[in-house]
C-alpha cells in the first residue's frame, strides 16, 4: 500500500521584491488509489505545491516534509522522484524542439524502469494509448508539444501518465482550456490509469467541471497557501454555488 504524505509544508520563492512565503503549512495524505481534488483561486499556490512535489529548484522548502512510502522525497533529485513513482502533468507543458514524442516517451520509460522496454510490446502500448486518447498516430513523429494546441498538449501529458505508470500523479489544471470532448477523453485516461494501476491522484483545478468525469474521494479548498477546508465530493458542489469569496474574507480578517 503506497502513500504520499505532505506534512506542514512551508515553501518560499525569491522574487524581485524579496523572499515570499507561498505555501504556509500544507498537510495532505494521499493513499494508493485515492483521488484528491485541490480547488482554489488563482494565485493561491496550487502550482507551487505541484512543482514542490516534483522538485522544481525555484521553490525552497523551509519547513515540513514530503514522504513517499516513508522515504524523504525532498532529498531526491527530480529524476529520482520520477523513478520513485511521482508524476507531474504540468499546467503549461513545455515544447521540446528536436525531440519527437516517440523518442521522448521511450527515453523517459527507459530512465524510469532502468531498462529499455521490449520493442514490440512497447510499440503496441504506445499505439493503444494514443488511440485511447484519440491522438492521431502522426503525433508520434512530431516534436514534443511544438505547435500542439492546448488540448493536444494536455492529451500528451496523459499519454505519458498512461505509459510511465507512476504511483502518484499530480495533475495541475489539466482541465483548463479543454473543450467538453477533450475533457472527457483526458478524464477517461486518468480514470483508466486509476482503475488499472491503483494510481493515487492529486487533481488540481480551478473549476468543478472535471469532477463530473473524475470522481474525487476528497476535496480540499486551497486558499492563500494552505488548505482552508476539506470534505467529500459534496464540497465541490458547494464551491460551484458559492465560489471562493467566503474563504478570502476569512483569510483577510485573520491577517
Ligand atoms: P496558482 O497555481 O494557485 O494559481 P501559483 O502557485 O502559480 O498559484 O502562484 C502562487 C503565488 O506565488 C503567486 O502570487 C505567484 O505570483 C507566486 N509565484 C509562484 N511562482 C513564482 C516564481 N517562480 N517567482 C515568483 N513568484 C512566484
Ligand atoms: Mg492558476
Ligand atoms: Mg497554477
Amino acid at each position: 500500500m503506497s502513500v504520499l504524505e505532505i506534512k506542514n509544508l512551508h515553501v518560499n520563492v525569491e522574487t524581485e521584491q524579496g523572499t515570499r512565503e507561498i505555501l504556509r503549512g500544507v498537510d495532505l495524505v494521499i493513499n494508493e488509489g485515492e483521488i484528491h481534488a485541490i480547488m482554489g483561486p488563482n494565485g493561491s499556490g496550487k502550482s507551487t505545491l505541484a512543482y514542490t512535489i516534483a522538485g522544481h529548484p525555484k521553490y525552497q522548502v523551509v519547513e515540513g516534509e514530503i514522504l513517499l512510502d516513508g522515504e524523504n522525497v525532498l532529498e531526491m533529485s527530480v529524476d529520482e522522484r520520477a523513478r520513485a513513482g511521482v508524476f507531474l502533468a504540468m499546467q503549461y507543458p513545455v515544447e521540446i524542439p528536436g525531440v519527437t514524442v516517440t523518442n521522448f516517451l521511450r527515453t523517459a520509460k527507459t530512465a524510469i524502469d532502468g531498462e529499455a522496454p521490449a520493442i514490440r510490446g512497447w510499440i503496441k502500448d504506445v499505439r493503444e494509448s494514443m488511440s485511447n486518447l484519440k491522438m492521431d498516430s502522426a503525433f508520434a513523429e512530431r516534436n514534443v508539444n511544438e505547435g500542439f494546441s492546448g488540448g493536444e498538449k494536455k492529451r500528451n501529458e496523459i499519454l505519458q501518465l498512461e505509459l510511465l505508470k507512476p504511483k502518484f500523479a499530480v495533475l495541475d489544471e489539466t482541465d483548463s482550456g479543454l473543450d467538453v470532448d477533450a475533457l472527457k477523453i483526458v478524464s477517461e485516461g486518468v480514470n483508466r490509469a486509476h482503475a488499472n494501476t491503483g494510481l493515487g491522484v492529486l487533481l488540481i483545478t480551478h473549476y468543478t467541471r472535471i469532477l463530473r468525469y473524475i470522481k474525487p474521494d476528497f476535496v480540499h479548498v486551497f486558499v492563500a497557501g494552505r488548505i482552508a477546508e476539506q470534505g467529500g465530493a459534496e464540497l465541490a458542489d458547494r464551491l460551484e454555488e458559492e465560489g471562493y469569496d467566503r474563504y478570502q474574507v476569512a483569510e483577510s480578517a485573520a491577517e
